[in-house]
């Protein structure tokens, strides 16, 4: 977080509590250049760390975005609305239970595809078509493959 007084790009947390909703976090920081003291208000979704890009551009984890491409990916699959919900809850908590500084985008991209392959395979592959792009064809053809045969064993719905 930058310093609201100086800009300094690095404050330090002195002290951190949730508030009484449970919804924000009031956290007291200090700046590490002009020492300055300010508290900051901050919701959940900006306690998620900052999502790196492939070319290495960060941008803020914005929880619209992530939705949207679950939803994309499950059009018209009979999954229901409360099972996305709870998908992206599993995800969301995998990247704040990860407790790093900031995430890769294909550190999530790579967990998107592992709960959709337990959600839906449909949506698995059409959502691994466009995350994998063509970077890894031998990769998704398999999978294809894997998916066409499935081991032996498995419940089937
Ligand atoms: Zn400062």
């Amino acid at each position: 977080m930058y310093c609201p007084f100086c800009g300094a790009p690095d404050t330090r947390v002195i002290d951190s509590r949730l508030s009484a909703e449970g919804d924000k976090v009031r956290r007291r920081r200090g700046c590490l250049r002009c020492n300055a003291r300010f508290t900051t208000y901050e919701v959940a979704e900006l306690l998620m760390p900052p999502v790196v890009k492939r070319d290495g551009r960060r941008e803020p984890f914005l929880e619209e975005k992530l939705r949207t491409g679950l939803l994309r990916a499950l059009e018209k699959r009979p999954v229901s609305a409360e099972r996305v919900e709870d998908t992206m809850l599993r995800i969301k908590n995998r990247i704040r239970a990860n407790g790093e500084r900031e995430l890769n985008s294909q550190q999530i991209g790579e967990w998107v595809m592992e709960e959709l392959r337990n959600l839906d395979q449909v949506a698995y592959v059409r959502f691994a078509s466009v995350y994998r792009s063509f970077e890894d064809v031998n990769a998704f053809r398999e999978e294809i493959e894997r998916l066409q045969n499935p081991p032996t064993g498995l419940d089937s719905e």
